[in-house]
This record gives structure tokens, C-alpha cells and sequence, in this order.
């Protein structure tokens, strides 16, 4: 049995994973949730930090909402969430539609390869930002 201690609360609670949350902590979190949903549906046009202050809920957590596509942001609203493929504005999730498609057509190996693209750096760069950190 996996026992750790809540994070919100500090209680004890039997861990199942996922969240770090005590069961009521978690339906706490869950009213949060429905909370900031009914607030974004009268303020569409609220900012990360309005609807973090008028909701008592962290930024963090806000955006990790909207990245899990469980919050959707109006077109025209001032946050700005952005696809981690193409950098192309989004209102929800973690990226776009085309890309989203692309991904759904099979082509996972075309990201594959973008991504690797820009990374290959030749070992003794590293060494050297390592080196500039450490006579900070
Ligand atoms: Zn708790
Ligand atoms: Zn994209």
C-alpha cells in the first residue's frame, strides 16, 4: 500500500496515482474546476491571472486544465496557448488541429524527426554552457 500525504491538505491518503490529492481534496478540486468553467463562460475574455484571482486557483493549475483539454478557451480570449508542434495559437489541449491531424494520419515519425532536428549538438557545447553555470 502506497500511503503519502496529501498535497493539499498534508492529510494522510492511501496513493493510487495520479494526482497527489486526498479524496477530498479532490472533489474540492473538482468543484474548482466547475467553478472556473462557469466563470470563463460569463468572462470569455478573463486573462490567466483574472481567473486565477476571482477563483482562488493557481496559474499552474489553470493551465495544466486547459492543456488536458478539460478547459476551452473562447477564440477571442487573451490567453495565450500555443501548439507545442507549430507554436500556432489554440484554444485548448496541447496542440493544433492540423497538427493534431497529421498525428492522427500516422505521420508521428515526420514530429519525430522535426523535433530531433534542432537538438544534435556536439557534446563539447554542453560542456561549455556547463562550465559558464558553474562560475556563476
Ligand atoms: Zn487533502
Ligand atoms: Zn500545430
Amino acid at each position: 500500500m502506497d500511503v503519502r500525504n496529501c498535497k493539499e491538505c498534508k492529510r494522510l491518503f492511501n496513493y493510487i496515482g495520479g494526482v497527489q490529492l486526498c479524496d477530498a481534496c479532490k472533489d474540492k478540486l473538482e468543484d474548482k474546476f466547475q467553478e472556473v468553467k462557469n466563470y470563463l463562460w460569463d468572462n470569455p475574455k478573463a486573462t490567466v491571472k483574472e481567473i486565477s484571482e476571482a477563483n482562488d486557483v493557481s496559474t499552474n493549475q489553470l493551465r495544466q486544465w486547459i492543456r488536458e483539454e478539460r478547459l476551452e478557451l473562447a477564440d477571442d480570449s487573451p490567453i495565450a496557448i500555443t501548439c507545442e508542434n507549430c507554436g500556432k495559437k489554440i484554444i485548448t489541449g496541447r496542440y493544433c488541429q492540423d497538427c493534431k491531424n497529421k498525428m492522427a494520419r500516422g505521420l508521428t515519425k515526420e514530429f519525430g524527426l522535426e523535433k530531433k532536428a534542432p537538438e544534435p549538438e556536439p557534446p563539447k557545447k554542453k560542456e561549455s554552457d556547463k562550465m559558464r553555470f558553474l562560475q556563476k
